[in-house]
Order: C-alpha cells, then sequence, then structure tokens
C-alpha cells in the first residue's frame, strides 16, 4: 500500500503510543519514515528501538513556530517532498484532566489548544510547498469530542476544534490534492492516556458496552491510518473515521 511513499510521523513516544502502531503498519505496508521528538530525550526513545534504529528522527516541539518551520525547511533540503504526515500529538496539564471541566485554568485551555490543536495548523501552512499531490495528513481525534466523558475535560474541548480544523484544512488543501482526515480512536492505555483521571474506567466501560465487545488495539488504529495516508482512499478527506469496535455507535446498553 506504501510503496516508495516518504512521510513523517510525528509523536511517537514509547512502544506503547498509538503513533508506535501507525509506523508499525506503515512499515509492514512499505513505507519509509522520518520520526519527530519533542526533544532529545524523546529522541532517545526512538532511536534506542531496535526497528527504528536508522531512521531519521528530527527535533520538534510543536509550541515552538521555530522548531515546525525549522523542520520542513530540513525535509526540503535533505528529501525534496514527502508523502504523507503523521500528527499523533496532544498535552494537556494531567491535574486538570480529572474534577470539573469549569475548573480548567486559562493558562492550560491555552496551552492545551496550542499544542494539541493549533500545531496541525501550522504544520499544514508547509503541506502544499513540501507534500507532492496526492499527499495525505492524519491527525488523531477521540469521542469525548462528540460527548462528555469524565475527566476528559479540556482535552474534549480541544479535540471538537481539531476535528473542525481538520474540515477546514481539508478544504484548503483540497486544490494541491492533499487530504485531511482525523481517526477517532477508542481508549488505548498510553502514556498521554495514563494522564486521564480514572481512564482504566473508561477502557472498562467501553469494552463492556462496544459492539465487538473489546478495546481497540494501536495496530488497528495503525491500519486504518495507513489506509487514510494511502492512495486507496484517495477520494476522502475532511472526515473523522471512528476506529473504536463501534464504541460510537451504541446509544444505549442494557
Ligand atoms: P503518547 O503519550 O504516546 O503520545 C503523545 C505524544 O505527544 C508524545 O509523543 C509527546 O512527546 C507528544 N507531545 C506532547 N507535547 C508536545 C510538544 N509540545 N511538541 C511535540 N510533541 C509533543 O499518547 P497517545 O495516546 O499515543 O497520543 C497520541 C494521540 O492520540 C493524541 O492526539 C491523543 O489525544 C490521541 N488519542 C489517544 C487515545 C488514547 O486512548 N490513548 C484515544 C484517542 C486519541
Amino acid at each position: 500500500m506504501m510503496k516508495n511513499k516518504v512521510g513523517l510521523v510525528m509523536g511517537m513516544a514509547n512502544e506503547y503510543s498509538i503513533a508506535y502502531g501507525i509506523s508499525k503498519s506503515l512499515i509492514n505496508n512499505g513505507a519509509n519514515i522520518l520520526f519527530t521528538a519533542q526533544s532529545d530525550r524523546f529522541k532517545q526513545k526512538i532511536t534506542d528501538m531496535e526497528e527504528f534504529k536508522n531512521n531519521k528522527v528530527f527535533i520538534c516541539d510543536v509550541s515552538d513556530d521555530n522548531n515546525i518551520e525549522q523542520l520542513f525547511s530540513s525535509i526540503k533540503q535533505e528529501y525534496g517532498s514527502i508523502d504523507f504526515i503523521v500528527h499523533s500529538i496532544a498535552f494537556s496539564d494531567r491535574k486538570e484532566l480529572q474534577g470539573k471541566y469549569y475548573n480548567t485554568s486559562r493558562s492550560n485551555f491555552l496551552n492545551a489548544m496550542d499544542i494539541s490543536c493549533y500545531s496541525l495548523t501550522k504544520v499544514c501552512q508547509y503541506a502544499s510547498s513540501v507534500m507532492n499531490n496526492g499527499g495525505s495528513i492524519v491527525t488523531l481525534t477521540y469521542y469525548g469530542s462528540e460527548k462528555t466523558v469524565p475527566n476528559y475535560n479540556v482535552m474534549g474541548v480541544v479535540k471538537a476544534a481539531l476535528e473542525s480544523s481538520v474540515r477546514y484544512l481539508a478544504s484548503d488543501l483540497g486544490e494541491f490534492n492533499i487530504r485531511v482526515n482525523a481517526v477517532s480512536a477508542g481508549p488505548i492505555k498510553t502514556l498521554a492516556s495514563s494522564g486521564v483521571g480514572e481512564f482504566s474506567k473508561v477502557l472498562d466501560y467501553e469494552k463492556n458496552r462496544s459492539p465487538l465487545q473489546r478495546n481497540i488495539t494501536k495496530e488497528e488504529v495503525g491500519n486504518v491510518c495507513t489506509f487514510l495516508l494511502s492512495e486507496f482512499s484517495s477520494g476522502i478527506t475532511g472526515e473523522i473515521i471512528h476506529v473504536d469496535c463501534g464504541c460510537n455507535t451504541v446509544g444505549i446498553k442494557f
């Protein structure tokens, strides 16, 4: 599916990351991957992984415009152009991923929105100049954008903005034949999700109500991302695709 395709994966912290599942699927389907890491510490984690020890890793803290500009200028210089981008990045102060949403501080609201939502817009500013015709961008979202989920709080509001952003970005980039979609993944235990209060209860709840009677895996999310990044999905853009064992489709379950 991804033979001769080169692209960027942003947000792989460790082997529990959703970006890890996506990267494995991309590689299994023939893609070449460049990574970004938030800091040297995260870069080391990637280069320590046997399967990715030879992949290029750029440092890019997405809260810094200069970092993003430098990233794309280096990519242009070293690789010319790329075919896909995976944006698998989110952040909120974990103290605000519990209790009441109305206690969200202004500073965390802005920071969470900046890192988890605006960063995709900033990345897309470079897409038309660095991506090939037929390019595809995928970001990660969660059902907490559509309905309330205990403790998800500010991140639900941010994900709603991210999903709206995906539609606007898809509209802007359509003329360059570049697509933008989001995958709304069911709950998966990762570094980021472990910061959400009572997350294990969400995992149990979703498992019990899901039509498939289990939780989704990062490998399954990875395969759908690969499809969305490949030419097999050439007519799909601006969409939020649920990959959650059907959880979002269940209204009431006795
Ligand atoms: P993760 O902790 O493995 O990945 C989050 C990544 O964001 C990390 O690599 C971290 O370095 C990066 N990041 C945070 N701040 C950054 C910054 N300033 N600059 C650059 N990178 C930064 O967790 P994950 O669960 O794999 O999260 C990946 C994406 O999937 C997030 O958007 C998350 O909201 C989304 N998601 C997760 C779940 C879940 O249940 N785990 C469900 C649906 C969607």
